[in-house]
Formats: structure tokens, C-alpha cells, sequence
């Protein structure tokens, strides 16, 4: 079979740490070409902008757009329109309206869009999942606490609206809880601590239930200095199990599982690919509507200015 001829759009810090290494890695992708204004990848051609991409390049099959969430949906729109397969990097987009938007364009246009959450590939997730369809949970926390001037180093757009603040790591746990979870879980309560000099949350409290009544809490904090926390806990009454490292261990009353090796990038594009073969597309926007309800729901307290 040949392979499918990619592009990426928006060339930063997960392209370079992850996207590459997992496209090279797959020889269903032959990586063509790249959209982004300031980057670009050794040995591949590169345009300045989507358009011009699109335009010169009529051969491409698919396109992965990495730029922040805030400018995914125009990039979609054109990808979508050329008849492209589209690989959206999470969150899938800066509104729950755009994604249902490019959910129905793709669809109409007969594409395949995929809207990716790399932690629920982590090694841990499924394990989890199987366990808890025969183990129903009582009560999980999450703990996703990290450093954000480690990780997000001079981004000033996880600050401007749209940029999520601490749900951009957040949103991870999101995804895993909601894979994970036998029911549906809904917001009942929420805290959000905002900088007084900035435009999205640097913590967050959220309590959920479901129908069955299970308590889920979430902590998230991006002020975290030395060991960084990505934990979830879950208590099934008769076992307690501890996914750690954002889904990359797993303990199960303190026995540590064998997990598969292969890792998130490398599943996201077998699943691209897979998707792209079988004509059809993976949109769910479960992770993105918790957090735009904790938005809606949460109380805003203002803290320290982030300097
Ligand atoms: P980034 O490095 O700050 O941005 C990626 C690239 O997007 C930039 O290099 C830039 O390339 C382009 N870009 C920036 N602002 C833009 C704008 N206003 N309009 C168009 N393009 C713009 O971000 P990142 O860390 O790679 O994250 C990108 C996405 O991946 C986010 O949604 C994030 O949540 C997700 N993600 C990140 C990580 C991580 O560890 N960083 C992990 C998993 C997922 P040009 O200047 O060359 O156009």
C-alpha cells in the first residue's frame, strides 16, 4: 500500500519532541511538507503558510496541525476544503462550536478528522479501562501538578484566551478520566485561581459525579517546583490502583503491571493511519465541554500575578 503523504502545520516544541520522531518511525507516512511561518524540518520542504502548502502541493493526503489551539480551526477549514485527512493536536480547537463546525465539514467533504488525545495512548489507559469495566470505581482524584515555566518556557499563547492555562496539561488527565470511566461524568463544583495579570487559570478544583454516584476530584496546579505529579487514583472498594506518570505506570494494590511498550505518538499515528484507511473519523470533544463547563461553572478567585 503507498503511504500516506503528510504535512505538518505550525512547527514548535511537540512536532520537534514528538510528531517527528513518531512519522519517521511509521512507514504507513511519508512526511512531504511543512506549513509554519518561523520553523522548519531538516530535509523536508517547507511553506511559510497553509495556503501556499495546499496550493503547490495537490499530492498531500493528510495534514497534523500543531499550532496553538487559538489558530487550529482556519487551518482546518482549508485543509478540510482541499480534501485533506486532518490530525488536530489537542485540544482540538479554542471552542466546542468549532470543532462540531469541522466535525460536519469533514464529514460533508468525505475527509477524516481525527481529534487526538496523546495521553489516552499512554501504556497505562487501556489496562485501566479493561480493569474498571469488571471493577466499577468508588472514587478517583487526580493529581496533575507540574512546573509551568519548566514546560511552557516563553508561550504567552496558554495565557491569552483560548490557551486554557493549567487545563492545557489538565485536559490530559480529562481525556484519561473520561476513556477510563464505565459512566459518564458530569461538573458539579469548581475553583479556578487566575494571575492578576493573566487571562486563563494557573489552578484548578474540580468535584464531578456520574449517575452512579462516584466521586471524582481533579487537582490541577502549574506551580509545582521540583517532582512533578501526573497521578490518578481510583478506589473500586476492593483494589486501589494508582496510574502514575500520566498513564506510563500502573499499580495495582502496590504491584506495579507490565504495560505495552509502544508510545503515545507512535499509537496516535497508527490510529491516524487506521482511520485514514478505513474512511472514517474520531472526533470527541469529551475532555474540551469539562473544561469549557469548569469555565462556566467554576468559581474565578484572583491570586499572585505570574511573573
Ligand atoms: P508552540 O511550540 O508554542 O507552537 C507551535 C508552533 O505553532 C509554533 O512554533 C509556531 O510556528 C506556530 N504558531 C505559534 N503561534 C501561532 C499563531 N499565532 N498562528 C499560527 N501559528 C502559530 O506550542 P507546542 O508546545 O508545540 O504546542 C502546540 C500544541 O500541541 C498545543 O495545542 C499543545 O497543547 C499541544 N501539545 C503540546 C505539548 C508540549 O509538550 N509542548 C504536548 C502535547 C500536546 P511558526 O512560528 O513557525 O508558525
Amino acid at each position: 500500500m503507498q503511504a500516506i503523504k503528510l504535512a505538518i502545520a505550525g512547527v514548535g516544541k511537540i512536532v520537534y519532541d514528538q510528531h517527528l520522531p513518531a512519522v519517521l518511525g511509521n512507514k504507513d507516512f511519508e512526511l512531504v511538507a511543512t506549513a509554519s511561518r518561523n520553523n522548519t524540518i531538516d530535509g523536508v520542504q517547507g511553506f511559510r503558510h497553509i495556503e501556499e502548502m495546499l496550493a503547490s502541493r495537490p499530492d498531500i493526503d493528510a495534514v497534523s496541525l500543531c499550532m496553538p489551539p487559538q489558530y487550529r480551526y482556519e487551518a482546518a477549514r482549508l485543509a478540510i476544503r482541499a480534501g485533506k485527512n486532518v490530525f488536530l493536536e489537542k485540544p482540538p480547537g479554542a471552542t466546542l462550536s468549532e470543532v462540531e463546525s469541522l466535525r460536519e465539514l469533514a464529514a460533508a467533504h468525505a475527509v477524516t478528522l481525527f481529534a487526538s488525545w496523546h495521553s489516552r495512548h499512554a501504556p497505562a489507559v487501556q489496562v485501566l479501562k479493561d480493569y474498571l469495566r469488571e471493577h466499577p470505581p468508588r472514587q478517583v482524584k487526580v493529581i496533575w501538578r507540574e512546573d509551568v515555566r519548566h514546560w511552557h518556557p516563553d508561550q504567552e499563547w496558554i495565557w491569552q484566551p483560548g490557551g486554557l492555562g493549567v487545563f492545557d496539561p489538565g485536559i490530559n488527565a480529562l481525556s484519561i478520566v473520561t476513556e477510563i470511566l464505565p459512566e459518564e461524568i458530569f461538573l458539579r463544583q469548581a475553583a479556578l485561581e487566575f494571575p492578576a495579570n493573566r487571562q486563563t487559570p494557573i489552578a484548578a478544583q474540580l468535584s464531578f459525579t456520574d449517575a452512579a454516584g462516584t466521586d471524582v476530584q481533579a487537582d490541577f496546579d502549574w506551580r509545582q517546583t521540583g517532582e512533578q505529579t501526573w497521578d490518578i487514583l481510583v478506589d473500586t472498594g476492593d483494589a486501589h490502583l494508582h496510574l502514575k506518570k500520566g498513564g506510563h505506570e500502573l499499580w495495582i494494590n502496590q504491584a506495579q503491571r507490565e504495560l505495552p511498550v509502544e508510545g503515545e505518538y507512535p499509537s496516535l499515528y497508527r490510529h491516524f493511519s487506521d482511520l485514514i484507511r478505513r474512511r472514517s473519523s474520531d472526533v470527541d470533544v469529551a475532555p474540551l465541554r469539562h473544561v469549557a463547563d469548569a469555565f462556566m461553572l467554576g468559581q474565578h478567585i484572583v491570586t499572585d500575578p505570574f511573573i
